[in-house]
């Protein structure tokens, strides 16, 4: 089967790697694609805001599967058009990507469905938000509705924090994602992330995770789109995993069909453990990345035919996934300056990887022949072991022997879950 591929991250990498495994595979396309990408597939010059020219694509090239990777895409639209005309598309509607794409909804949807998550408040104005803050206590979470690429959210500590970060958002600084400001109740606890593939009914376990969000070591310094995560979350025990199915995940995929919006692809639940059990924080519509990276590294199945079964509403028949046992682990090495304005150009020279490691290209371009940095965060040097100390020291053995000098990275990924062994 011809496949093609939307995305130029490390997450597309990840995917890009395991689909070309696939003794089913013919051709994988990819757009736009990045140097490690174009190691197994041919990238090819689509524009994906262009529904037409997609699905052109695709009836010209037999594409039996549309692979989407970012949300943008989804939250465009894009799944829509390519259903419409009949080509199969791993991605959630438009309306579905509404999970991700506006947080109000996915606060009522909880609502609706009594799905455990903070208690909130949806407005429209500043005079609004402001009385609206009056009934919360400190610290307060302050969320742009829409994508803001892991900006849009503000903890504030001091009532004046909040209502600058209320004025900050309805400014205009979020343009659209800003039109409506989402006040939430705190809550405490350690995070995790838990991902299961549904095709509308079916639903399919596919593992745990946990990211690393802040750009220093010990979790300090400005948010990013992630540093580094490692898989499964031993945090999500199989009884949380059990109550995060049934309270949160089954809930939302039942109701979101009932009222005409069916979810198909992969849910991403961006989860709270706190005292009273897992509370959904966010979904994402689509993998993680890193998330995504680690999964792949532990998926034992094929995974064109694991992706058509959700596209193509079978996955009821299909039975579980098969993830490994042992943990896969991501350090993410982004370029000086990120998450600010990073330096781009500087160069990179890769070692050839070990058993069990790999490295997977984010923010890469090629220039004169050589590989430079081409984005925030760049490379995601990715390992597997019995223990996340051991996938952990295998992945820094990597990092080391990466020649990028205009480069950096944390030195502490998966450290929770490191100190939890040595205990
Ligand atoms: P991303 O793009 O990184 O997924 P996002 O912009 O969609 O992020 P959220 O995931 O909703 O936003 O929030 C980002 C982070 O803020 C969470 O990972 C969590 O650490 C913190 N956070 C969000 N909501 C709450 C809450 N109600 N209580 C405590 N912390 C929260």
């Amino acid at each position: 089967m011809n496949i093609l591929l939307l995305g130029a991250g490390g997450r597309e990498h990840a995917l890009a790697w395991k689909l070309a495994q696939s003794p089913r595979l013919e051709r994988l396309y990819a757009a736009p694609g990045n140097p490690g990408i174009a190691e197994h597939a041919m990238l090819v010059d689509l524009d994906v805001g262009d529904h037409a020219a997609v699905v052109a694509f695709c009836t010209a090239n037999r594409i039996a599967l549309v692979v989407i990777g970012p949300e943008a895409p989804l939250v465009d639209g894009l799944a829509d058009s390519l259903r419409a005309a009949g080509v199969p598309v791993f991605g959630p509607s438009k309306a579905a990507a509404q999970l991700e794409g506006s947080k109000g909804f996915t606060k009522d949807l909880c609502a609706r469905a009594d799905i455990p998550t903070a208690a909130y408040v949806r407005t429209t104005s500043v005079d609004e938000a402001h009385a609206a803050l009056e009934r919360f206590s400190l610290p307060v979470v302050i969320k742009a509705d829409g994508l803001a690429a892991g900006k849009g959210v503000i903890i504030a500590l001091t009532r004046e924090e909040a209502e600058a970060a209320i004025t900050d958002m309805f400014s205009g600084s979020f343009g659209v994602a800003g039109a409506e400001v989402v006040l939430e109740e705190f809550m405490t606890g350690e995070e995790a992330s838990f991902f299961a593939l549904t095709d509308g009914r079916a639903i399919v376990p596919f593992g745990s995770a946990q990211d690393h969000k802040r750009v220093g070591d010990g979790d300090t310094g400005p948010n990013t789109g992630g540093m580094g995560a490692y898989s499964p979350a031993s945090v999500l025990t199989p009884e949380l995993e059990t109550q995060v199915i049934n309270r949160i995940i089954r809930p939302t995929v039942d109701t979101m069909a009932a009222e005409g919006m069916p979810y198909s692809g992969v849910l991403y639940a961006g989860l709270m453990l706190t005292s009273e059990g897992p509370k959904l924080i966010e979904y994402n519509a689509r993998f993680g990345d890193p998330e995504c990276q680690v999964l792949m590294m532990r998926l034992g199945d094929d995974l064109p035919a694991l992706l058509l079964a959700v596209a193509e509403g079978t996955l009821a028949d299909y039975g579980p996934v098969t993830l490994s046992h042992d943990t896969a682990l991501t350090v993410v090495m982004a370029a000086r300056g990120y998450p600010g304005t990073p330096d781009k150009g500087g160069a990179i020279t890769l070692p050839a990887a070990s058993d069990g490691a790999k490295i997977f290209h984010a923010g890469t371009a090629e220039k004169d022949g050589a590989l430079v940095a081409n984005g925030g965060r760049v490379l995601n040097v990715t390992a597997t072991g019995a223990s996340v100390t051991e996938a952990k020291a295998k992945a820094y053995a990597l990092v080391e022997a990466i020649d990028f000098p205009s480069g950096f990275c944390r030195t502490d990924i998966g450290w929770r879950e490191v100190e939890r062994e040595s205990a």
